[in-house]
């Protein structure tokens, strides 16, 4: 999801169950967003960008490998840090200024 595809982008040396529970962990943080903008309606606040997106879901996945194998990527350390490994790869996150649905395809909601 999110340009990410199935590459889970981890140094081997983290392990292979540490590279999954991180994966995982970062697809569901990306849900959790997701869910965020339509539940209860579609809520605009939660239409954040991309690049907060991917900033929440590698903090988490960080954290994920900080409990797993004691062993943090450097990449990951800071927001700044994550933008800064985002932005080397243009080729899987092209669209990182843009919010999560185009305003314009977010449903107006009647109010009860
Ligand atoms: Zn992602």
């Amino acid at each position: 999801m999110h340009g990410r595809g199935t590459d889970l982008h981890l140094d081997p040396a983290f392990g292979r169950d540490a590279k999954l529970f991180g994966f995982f962990a970062h697809e569901g943080s990306h849900v959790v967003d997701d869910l965020k903008l339509i539940s209860n309606g579609y809520n605009k606040k939660g239409n954040i960008t991309h690049l907060e997106s991917e900033q929440r879901a590698y903090s988490l996945e960080n954290r994920v490998l900080e409990t797993e194998v004691m062993r943090t990527n450097p990449d990951w350390q800071s927001k700044k840090a994550i933008q800064k490994f985002l932005l080397t790869k243009p080729d899987l996150y092209p669209t990182l200024g843009n919010p999560i649905l185009e305003p314009k395809a977010i449903p107006e909601m009647k109010k009860r």
